[in-house]
């Protein structure tokens, strides 16, 4: 691995001034994702900013009628924890889906925004309950954010705060598992609030997306009768060696089908 520096920031604003000075420097969150494109020479930061010691990024707390997640949540805090258990099972089920209990451990709500994988949950999760992703300098509405293949709306030197999610609407999240790492083959969110329904998509391949044909479908009619015919272009996956492009969107509707029928049964 190229040598690099490590430094801990304390506060949000290190990070910022730390960001501008070094060039192609990085953020440490739990080091998941970071870490092993390190190792694997897919990146090769001068420095690292570990976040690890930032008290306002472990925030997690209600908000209003809303939820903040701070960014340096881990997915297992967010499993555990007994608010989110209790007013929003759906995300807090999604969290505990991910990969194992290590990953959990150590993987970040932000560092799995701010990385954008294809196959990761937290963005469907996020885009189907109508999540806002708060940075050190603006509001970013989930929709605008994820912006395809590992690419979001964050700045070079922009630090991801958390994100504030609405009050709690029926949600549930599915997805088919890759089954070495739990990723999504293709997962599905559906969220029903008040402003309508959302159908949230990942692991198709080209970033986490909305399906706006299902969700007109369902805000007409929400029942699973709603989604027969309903189908996805293939051209709107990818293939690989886990999985074809056909089999994905298949998938997408089979799980959509599911997902409904779970939030259905238990609201
Ligand atoms: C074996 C394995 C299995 C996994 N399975 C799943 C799964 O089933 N589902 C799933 O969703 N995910 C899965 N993941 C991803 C994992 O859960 C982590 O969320 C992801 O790897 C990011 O890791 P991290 O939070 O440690 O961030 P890091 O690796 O530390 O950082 C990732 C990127 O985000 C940037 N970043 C971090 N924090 C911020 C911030 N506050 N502001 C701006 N940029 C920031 C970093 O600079 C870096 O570019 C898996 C990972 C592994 C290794």
């Amino acid at each position: 691995m190229t040598p690099f520096e490590h430094r801990r920031a304390g506060r949000v604003s290190d990070a910022v001034v730390w960001l501008r000075e070094t060039p192609d420097a990085k953020l440490l969150a739990g080091g998941q994702s970071l870490l092993a494109a390190m190792k694997l020479g897919l990146a090769a930061p001068p420095l690292l900013i570990d976040l690890g010691r930032v008290p306002e990024l472990l925030v997690l707390r209600e908000e209003g009628a809303g939820l903040w997640i701070g960014a340096m949540c881990t997915h297992a805090s967010v499993a555990a924890s007994p608010l989110v258990r209790a007013r929003w099972p759906g995300l807090a089920r999604l969290a505990a889906g991910i990969a194992d209990q290590q990953v959990r451990n150590r993987g970040t709500l932000g560092g799995s925004v701010s990385n954008a994988d294809p196959a990761a949950c937290w963005p469907a999760g996020l885009l189907a309950c109508g999540a806002t992703l708060v940075t050190d300098r603006r509001e970013i509405a989930a929709n605008d954010f994820f912006r395809g293949l590992f690419t979001t709306a964050l700045e070079p030197d922009e630090v991801l705060l958390g994100a504030r999610v609405p009050a709690p609407t029926p949600l549930v999240y599915l997805k088919e598992e890759q089954p070495a790492s739990r990723f999504a083959l293709t997962g599905v969110a559906i969220a029903r609030g008040a402003d309508g329904v959302r159908v949230a998509l990942t692991g198709l391949g080209h970033g986490p997306c909305r399906w706006p044909e299902a969700e007109a479908a369902l805000t007409r009619r929400f029942a699973p009768e709603a989604l027969a015919g309903l189908a996805l272009d293939p051209q709107q996956a990818a293939g690989d060696l886990h999985a074809s492009a056909e089999y994905r969107v298949h998938l997408a509707g089979v799980l959509a089908r599911r997902t409904l029928q779970q939030l259905l049964s238990h609201p």
